[in-house]
């Protein structure tokens, strides 16, 4: 379809600031060890990290060894195998259960594009045929609930919020109203950041507790909103949000631009937490599913 093929595009020519890179060690003549320290520089440079790189070099070599390859060229179509299968097990939908509400859980740090991601999500859900409500559970920062409020009218669904109002309160009130309300999804939106004495991770598992207690199966879902742009840094993001709420997926955003696609082999490789989609771009369709084999074609192209 043209606009699977457009995003492509985009995610193809934010990932060529890597994938530049990544493609040139393959236009020499030889299969070479300086092909491989080559290929070396540029996976860590595209932010693929140590062990997803020592991975894939090893992984490689072997592949190189079984298909008698002669040509570099034939060496990137076999890393491009590599890729895809290490990849490939963060490959998996979010499937939308029979439960009513599926209560969903977003957070990630600010400026991650959670709130846009949240959007994107929403008309992704109501596309599909889901009635979605919204949870304006970022209370600490002033702009968020408007912020939030703006993406439930250009999707036309309905938001809970309270002036002032406490963000596990917030989450309890939306998963009842939810419930009574008879809606497929709720999407609790959480803080990325808190007032400096209190501390964000304490404040998301009260959130998750207080959920807990409004239905005893949710959250259905945890999600974290990586910026794809941090490289190394989104890691570590997933790492301790993943120790502290138990993430159940990913959403990874910015991938229209970055230079640090490698990422993704990083959190297969070390954390390998569903990216149930990617973000390419600020408008509301520019959400994706994640597929491994288009991702290391893209990496690769
Ligand atoms: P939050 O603080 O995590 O809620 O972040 P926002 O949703 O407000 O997003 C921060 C900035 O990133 C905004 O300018 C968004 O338009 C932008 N943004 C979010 N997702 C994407 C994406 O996939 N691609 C691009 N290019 N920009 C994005």
């Amino acid at each position: 379809a043209p606009a699977r093929q457009s995003w492509m595009e985009r995610l193809k020519s934010g990932l060529r600031k890597t994938g530049s890179s990544i493609a040139t060690v393959f236009t020499g003549t030889r299969i070479d060890d300086a092909l491989y320290e080559e290929l070396e520089t540029a996976l860590l440079m595209a932010d693929t990290g140590v062990q997803a790189t020592e991975h894939l070099l090893q992984d490689l070599k072997r592949r190189v060894k079984d298909s008698k390859a002669t040509e570099p060229a034939q060496v990137k179509g076999l890393l491009m195998d590599a890729i895809a299968e290490l990849l490939a097990p963060l490959q998996k939908p979010l499937v939308i259960g029979a439960q009513q509400p599926t209560v969903i859980m977003v957070a990630g740090v600010n400026g991650a594009g959670k709130t846009t991601s949240i959007g994107k999500l929403t008309k992704h859900l109501a596309d599909s045929g889901a009635s979605v409500l919204l949870a304006a559970a970022d209370t600490f920062r002033a702009a968020a609930k408007e912020q939030l409020a703006v993406w439930a009218d250009r999707n036309t669904v309905e938001i809970i919020s309270q002036e002032g109002g406490d963000p596990a309160a917030v989450s309890f009130d939306a998963v009842s109203a939810g419930r009574a309300r008879g809606k497929d999804v709720v999407l609790v939106d959480t803080a990325g950041r808190l007032p400096t004495q209190l501390h964000l991770m304490e404040e998301l598992k009260k959130i998750k507790r207080v959920v807990q207690k409004a239905d005893n199966t949710a959250p259905h879902e945890v999600l974290l909103v990586i910026d794809g742009n941090t490289g190394q840094n989104a890691l570590a993001q997933v790492k301790s949000f993943d120790e502290a709420l138990g993430l159940t997926g990913l959403i990874v955003t910015k991938l229209d631009g970055t230079a640090k696609g490698g990422v993704l082999c990083a959190i297969a490789r070390e954390k390998a937490i569903p990216v149930y989609f990617i973000g390419v771009g600020e408008k509301l369709e520019d959400l994706e599913t994640f597929d491994a084999r288009e991702f290391a074609q893209a990496l690769l192209s």
